[in-house]
C-alpha cells in the first residue's frame, strides 16, 4: 500500500513528484497527492526525501 501524506504540512516543493519516476505523487495548489497510488512500488523513496517528513508509512 502507497505512503501517507499530512497534506497541510506539506511545502509543494516537487520532490515526491520527481523522486519517483512511475508517477505516484503530483502536485495541484501547491500541495501534493497521490494520483496514481497503484502505480506504488512501496520503495519508500518519497518517504525518505520529504523535505518536511509529512509523507510516512502507516
Ligand atoms: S516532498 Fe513533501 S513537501 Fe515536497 S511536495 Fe512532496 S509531500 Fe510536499
Amino acid at each position: 500500500m502507497a505512503p501517507k501524506i499530512r497534506g497541510e504540512e506539506c511545502v509543494g516543493c516537487g520532490t515526491c513528484v520527481s523522486v519517483y519516476l512511475q508517477g505516484v505523487w503530483e502536485l495541484k495548489e501547491d500541495k501534493a497527492y497521490q494520483a496514481f497510488p497503484e502505480k506504488c512500488s512501496e520503495c519508500g523513496s518519497c518517504v525518505e526525501n520529504c523535505p518536511v517528513q509529512c509523507i510516512y508509512w502507516e
